[in-house]
């Protein structure tokens, strides 16, 4: 099983059809995430940790038919994920300060 298979870039759940998929604003279905993490373009929990996602993730990937040996694959990848890789690289990527500060 490839890690960079088709996974949540939140918790790293399998992602299947689009019934388990989040939704992007535009209302389809997201690429990325899955529906407990992303909903209507915006995280569910945007303070979750990446810690608290592996805890997630084994909470949900034990209800799906995978061996302990995938769940625990799946679960360790999580700290690697996309929504987790690139915070450790900048904090906020999403918000991009394009106006200057204010200086009074
Ligand atoms: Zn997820």
């Amino acid at each position: 099983m490839r890690p960079e298979a088709d996974v949540c870039q939140s918790c790293g759940i399998p992602l299947g059809d689009s019934a388990s998929r989040g939704t992007d604003a535009n209302g389809k279905p997201s690429a990325d995430y899955c529906r407990a993490c992303y909903r209507d373009g915006a995280f569910t929990d945007p303070t979750l940790t990446s810690r608290e996602a592996m805890q997630r993730a084994k909470r949900q990937l034990t209800h799906q038919n995978l061996s302990v040996s995938q769940i625990e694959q799946l679960v360790r990848n999580v700290p690697r994920l996309r929504r987790w890789a690139r915070r450790s690289a900048f904090l906020s990527p999403e918000r991009r300060d394009t106006t200057p500060p204010d200086n009074v």
